[in-house]
């Protein structure tokens, strides 16, 4: 199967937001009045992102969750979406779940496939998605203001605890293994939450190498510090039961390594005025997820992280950077 009966099969859809979508020399797409186009890009590289052996739908899947979590995180409403793929071979099946996994969330979020380069390599997949919000009402990470509370969707920890199973540095039960490994392979992007903090958020941003070390992107674009509550992130990790349990075999450490520093979480963080919390939960509510209260925005710089007695916790728990672990 050649380059273009690849594309055409699996990749040419009809276009509804775009002028034009795949097939022509560029793509055309118009930002409505009074919108602006908020674009992002993630590229995920086999062995760095993945395991070779990934099941092609949950890749398609992820590469594109990704994306959308950063739309998410600055509140913008899905549009569209380019794929540039190198691929070893042009294997059907491969490609046709890789297609499937990831035309289905594109489907959920209306966002449509309007262009994409594809070409043969190993495998690598980057993804740019365009997403609209109305002009000046992005979330930013430079909003956070002393006194606001810090907050974080969902759950996290999970899918950084599936990835210490499945490099053998911890024992899981297969059932907890199998939800852990969904968190990893299929994360949500919470697009809907990031619509609904529109207006309330004073700060976001997606939770992707770990709760720290995102929180000080947005202590450091906001100028502000904060402290953190370890107790009521130790509380957001769905396996929790398997930490508390009294013949529990995991290191106890691991807890607070998995979410304060886990990564892959794909939650939004974000800050928020004292005086907007019943908004706050109000917005939760109409998207569907829940939000928890982890921390407070402080004047003075740096991330102080504290157990539940307000004693700072002794380990330091850096989260993952590329560039730290070569
Ligand atoms: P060009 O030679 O102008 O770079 P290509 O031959 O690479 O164009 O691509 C032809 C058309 O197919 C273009 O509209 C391009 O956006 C689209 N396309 C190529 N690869 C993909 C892909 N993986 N997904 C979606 N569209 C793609
Ligand atoms: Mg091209």
């Amino acid at each position: 199967m050649g380059e273009f009966d690849l594309i055409r099969r699996f990749f040419q859809r009809p276009v509804h937001h775009a002028a034009l979508g795949v097939g022509d020399d560029c793509a055309l797409l118009a930002p409505r009045p009074g919108m602006q186009l908020a674009i992002s890009s993630d590229m995920l590289v086999e062995g760095r992102h993945f395991f070779a052996d990934v099941d092609p739908a949950a890749l398609g899947h992820k590469a594109l969750a990704v994306n959308l979590s950063d739309l998410a995180a600055c509140g913008a409403r899905p549009l569209a979406f380019t794929l540039a793929l190198a691929l070893p071979r042009a294997d059907e099946a491969w490609v046709g779940g890789f297609a499937q996994g990831l035309l289905a969330l594109a489907d959920a979020h209306g966002c449509e496939l309007i262009g994409g380069d594809t070409t043969q390599g190993p495998l690598n997949i980057c993804i740019t998605v365009f997403g609209e919000v109305p002009a000046g009402q992005a979330l930013l990470r430079s909003g956070a203001r002393p006194g606001d509370d810090i907050y974080a969707s969902g759950t996290l920890g999970d899918a950084r605890l599936a990835l210490e199973a499945m490099l053998g540095h911890v024992a899981l039960p297969l059932e907890a293994l199998q939800a852990a490994r969904r968190r990893l392979e299929r994360p949500t992007p919470r697009v809907a939450l990031g619509l609904a903090l529109r207006g309330i958020a004073s700060s976001a941003l997606d939770v992707s190498d770990g709760l720290t070390g995102d929180l000080g992107h947005i202590l450091r674009a906001s100028g502000v510090g904060a402290t953190l509550d370890a107790q009521a992130t130790s509380q957001l990790i769905a396996a929790r039961a398997l930490f508390t349990s009294p013949d529990s075999s995991l290191p106890p450490d691991l807890l607070h390594q998995c979410t304060l520093a886990g990564g892959d979480d794909y939650e939004l963080a974000f800050t928020a005025p004292a005086s907007r919390r019943e908004a706050v939960q109000e917005a939760a509510r109409r998207a569907g997820v829940p939000v928890t209260r982890i921390g407070t925005v402080e004047g003075t710089p740096g991330l102080r992280v504290v157990d539940g007695n307000g004693q700072p916790l002794a380990a330091r728990y850096a989260s993952f950077d590329h560039f730290g672990s070569i």
